[in-house]
């Protein structure tokens, strides 16, 4: 059984099931649990193989190596997946979807499983001073139905994020 279900709904929801969403399984392999990114040198952490097979391009899916991925996070940078390999990595452009943490669009997902973007939470929030997106999601993760380890580009629970974007919103509604 997924050690979430055993976690009470609103600790889910704050994203303290697991620290930092940890929920999903990452494959255990000998390569180093951090590399660093060969465009922006962003200390960056494992990515499943699936998560790539999943979210790149047909194209960009053939490239694949067989060798450890990592995902870079720096909003800066436009590397999204690289291995220790030099060559090649998978940038924004490689991907079918927009990346969270390097694209501030409202058509951004920030939960790409029950399809939150930027724009959804900001309208909710508008009209009702409120967010219901966490505790939504925590109700599906404790349901099993996430899929964010093939569905978020990060490969991880996007709870971290969804209550980022939710604080940042109400800062600048003044809520
Ligand atoms: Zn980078």
């Amino acid at each position: 059984m997924n050690a979430c279900c055993t976690v009470p709904i609103k600790e889910i929801a704050a994203n303290q099931h697991k620290p930092d969403g940890e929920c999903c399984l990452i494959e255990q392999t000998r390569a180093p649990a951090k590399a660093n990114c060969p465009v922006s040198k962003t200390s960056s952490r494992k990515i499943n193989r699936r998560t790539l097979e999943h979210l790149l391009k047909p194209d960009s899916v053939n490239k694949i190596q067989n060798v450890q991925h990592y995902y870079c996070d720096d909003p800066t940078c436009d590397v999204v997946y690289f291995s220790e390999q030099a060559l090649p990595y998978f940038t924004k452009d490689d991907l079918t979807v927009k990346v969270f943490h390097k694209d501030t669009d409202d058509d951004v997902n920030v939960c790409y499983c029950f399809d939150w973007t930027r724009g959804r939470i900001k309208a909710e929030i508008r009209s009702t001073g409120q967010s219901t997106a966490s505790l939504e999601i925590a109700q599906q993760v404790r349901d099993q139905k996430c899929t964010c380890d093939i569905t978020n580009p990060k490969g991880r629970c996007c709870l971290g994020d969804v209550n980022g974007v939710v604080k940042e919103v109400k800062q600048q509604l003044n809520l």
